[in-house]
């Protein structure tokens, strides 16, 4: 069992003492809450979280990581609470564990291969800072070597999520001794025949393998040191899980030795010219198989991997794989991230054009600056992956989006009826308002509701294209089925004033004839254009009844005061819809400057009320459409007002010569005295416009003896 001074040697060379009195500390707090508790192979608890701080200080990583190691489980498996890290720990730390105690929730299960990708990115959106994801490898790595105490089934479980999740995750940070570890240990639990069969295999020829490995090491070596370079030669067995995959992908001879050894060259010079060298060294001495050679140094992977990889023919006629690289280059090959983060001092070359690395380059350029590591690590992080939020389904399924997304997005990447029908959202079982912007990891569930629709907020909430195109579909639906609706009102109301039957008409043969003369395919298309006002009703009936549609066009008269005219001639304009029948509601005499509304009437058209009318609470909401005001010819409307003023001899008289003073006809006035001698004085006047009502309105209340003058409103 590894103890706490194995631990402090490890890091004495690289921790400062107050830091390592903070890992002891750390220790004794471990092994105080963890004590008592065991795990599978009979041992106690604290072994784990020593084994895990151990691997993150052979990573040589910083006091805070080490610290998190030991702690990481403390959280989730005992009473400890956050506060109370942070109060012995400080907020570092206590930030580290928090995100690990998070992670450690995310569990892959038996996910389909398709989600693999999506998880991946999730846990890396949720490790704010990459020495979180640093921390749950090691755990897993730990957690790994020890399967062989856990039940069958759960080694499955286990070593799928493994190899699906973690062994790319380390890949991803360029950590590669993690990655083939966590590989290998993954395929002994999942194929352990297959894993022990090539175990046997390349056990057989152990002997005759290290002969020959020896042998073009030595040829190599010599070679490289002729032309003065120097470094080592390594030549090693390539991992199994490798050579499983290999063997899948394209036929190996495992009688061909060869197959199995990978070579590689480190120079200790830190320059890229003497990689180039050495490669023509090879290249002269062996014959390089065309189509091979990848340079990586030029054009280094996106986790920051840079190094030559070619293949020559050997010796005795065989391939011989060759990896090129400077001693830094191997550092970060093996340990990515981590040795980033261990030598922060230094400054990293990674040279590339690729633009991700050109991204992390410019980090490591201005790291020297950042004083806060978490503040590098998040922007590091930032470099290497989109900004996306990952979130749960109710189902586990877990779906990206892009940051600022809501439940809106969210129920339109379910199904279009989703999205239409949402009215709410459950996030991690609570209720939140449609504009709730999505966190990494909540668990999202949509209400819907049959017969719901979009509204228009909604498209300042949605972010994804789907969901505002789908929204937009709708508004686009819902205009022209409302000018259906409109254009079937119209044209009824047209044939009733004939006293023609309109299902008569629909089933006629003129009927068919206008459409095909008008292109139309149903009887729906024909009422949206009668609604668009491109097809005028009156024109359709007067081919029944041509003689009396003026007429009867007359007879529709609105009590006397104004005939139902078309939405131009009325000074209005209609957002969508032109053309259709309109008229003025009585209760509120909308005049040019109020703010107006239109609702679409039963079988009259739309009436236009101020926004202020009382009358609309009682509406149907679902009726309204948007108009305004677009005065094309200054005509004037009708608008009653209610002036009281003093009884007095002349005072009516007065107040009516000032109105006619301002060029504003009178229409209609009536006065009635009250007991307390006030007179109540009601005119209708014309005006042109609400500046022009407010002007005399202003004039009327400089005649003395009025005591009041308002708009009458009726309800
Ligand atoms: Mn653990």
């Amino acid at each position: 069992m590894l103890r706490i001074t194995d631990i402090l040697d490890k890091t004495q060379s690289y921790l400062t003492p107050a830091d390592q009195e903070m890992i002891e500390k750390a220790y004794v707090f471990s092994a105080t809450v963890h004590q008592g508790q065991t795990r599978l192979s009979g041992e106690p608890y604290l072994t784990h979280p020593m084994e895990v701080a151990g691997i993150l200080a052979d990573m040589k990583l910083d006091a805070a990581t080490i610290i998190t190691g030991l702690l990481h489980d403390t959280v989730e498996d005992t009473l400890t609470t956050t506060e109370q890290i942070e109060a012995a720990f400080g907020r570092d730390v206590s930030f580290l564990v928090e995100g690990l105690t998070k992670i450690s929730k995310i569990t892959f299960g038996s996910q389909e291969e398709r989600q693999a990708e999506n998880f991946r990115k999730m846990i890396l959106a949720m490790s704010a800072d990459l020495r979180i994801l640093i921390v749950r490898l090691a755990d897993r790595m730990h957690n790994m070597r020890t399967l062989n105490f856990q039940p069958r089934e759960k080694q499955r479980y286990i070593a799928t999520e493994t190899l699906e999740l973690y062994a790319p995750l380390a890949n991803r940070l360029g950590i590669n001794w993690m990655k083939v570890e966590l590989e290998d240990l993954s395929f002994l639990y999942l194929h352990s025949d297959a894993y022990h069969e090539i175990a046997r295999r390349i056990d057989k020829k152990k002997e005759q393998r290290e002969q020959y490995t020896e042998e073009v090491r030595g040829i190599i070596a010599k070679e490289i040191a002729k032309y003065g370079l120097r470094g080592d030669v390594e030549g090693r067995a390539k991992h199994f899980y490798s050579i499983y995959t290999k063997m899948n992908s394209q036929r190996i001879d495992f009688d061909e030795v060869y197959d199995l050894i990978a070579f590689r060259i480190i120079l200790d010079a830190n320059k890229d010219k003497e990689c180039y060298e050495a490669l023509s060294i090879v290249h002269a001495l062996w014959k390089p198989v065309p189509g091979r050679f990848k340079d990586r140094i030029a054009m280094p992977k996106a986790n920051g991997y840079r190094s030559l990889h070619t293949t020559v023919i050997g010796p005795y006629g065989e391939r011989v794989e060759i990896q090129i690289r400077t001693r830094q280059m191997h550092e970060w090959a093996e340990e990515g991230i981590a040795a980033h983060w261990r030598y922060k001092e230094r400054r990293v070359d990674l040279g590339s054009d690729d633009q991700q690395i050109m991204k992390l380059r410019e980090l490591l350029e201005v790291q020297q600056e950042v004083q806060n590591p978490r503040e590098f690590m998040a922007n590091l992080k930032l470099a290497l992956f989109p900004d996306e939020v990952y979130v749960f389904t109710p189902g586990g399924d877990v779906k990206s989006f892009p940051k600022g997304a809501t439940p809106i997005d969210f129920a339109y990447s379910i199904h279009t009826d989703v999205g239409n029908q949402c009215i709410g959202a459950r996030v991690n079982r609570s209720i939140v308002p449609l504009k709730y912007e999505l966190q990494n990891g909540d668990t999202v569930e949509i209400i819907t509701q049959a017969g719901h629709h979009p509204g228009k907020d909604w498209l300042k909430w949605a972010v994804t294209s789907r969901a505002r195109s789908k929204i937009k579909n709708w508004i686009k639906a819902e205009e022209s089925k409302r000018s259906i609706e409109i254009g079937r009102e119209i044209l009824e109301r047209e044939f009733r004033k004939q006293n023609l039957r309109f299902s008569q008409f629909l089933r006629s043969d003129e009927f068919k004839k206008i459409c095909e003369e008008q292109n139309i395919a149903t009887p729906d298309d024909l009422m949206a254009l009668i609604g668009y006002g491109r097809i005028s009703a009156k024109h359709i009936v007067n081919r029944f009844a041509p003689e009396t549609g003026v007429k009867a066009e007359e007879a529709a008269v609105d009590r006397g005061r104004k005939k139902p005219k078309g939405v131009a001639s009325l000074g209005i304009s209609l957002t969508g819809i032109e053309d259709v029948l309109v008229r003025f509601a009585h209760c509120c005499d909308p005049i040019p400057g109020d703010e107006i509304v239109g609702y679409i009437s039963r079988g009259r058209g739309i009436t236009i009320h101020t926004s202020q009318c009382a009358n609309l609470q009682e509406l149907d909401a679902e009726r309204f459409v948007e108009v305004s005001w677009n005065i094309k010819e200054k005509q004037t409307y009708p608008v009653d007002i209610l002036v009281i003023c003093q009884d007095k001899k002349g005072v009516i008289a007065e107040v009516s010569s000032v109105i006619s003073s301002l060029d504003i006809n009178i229409s209609h006035a009536e006065v009635e005295t009250t007991q307390d001698l006030r007179a109540i004085c009601n005119f209708r006047v014309d005006v042109h416009d609400l500046g022009e009502f407010n002007r005399m309105v202003a004039a009327i209340k400089k005649v003395k003896c009025v005591l009041s003058i308002e708009r009458t409103k009726k309800s």
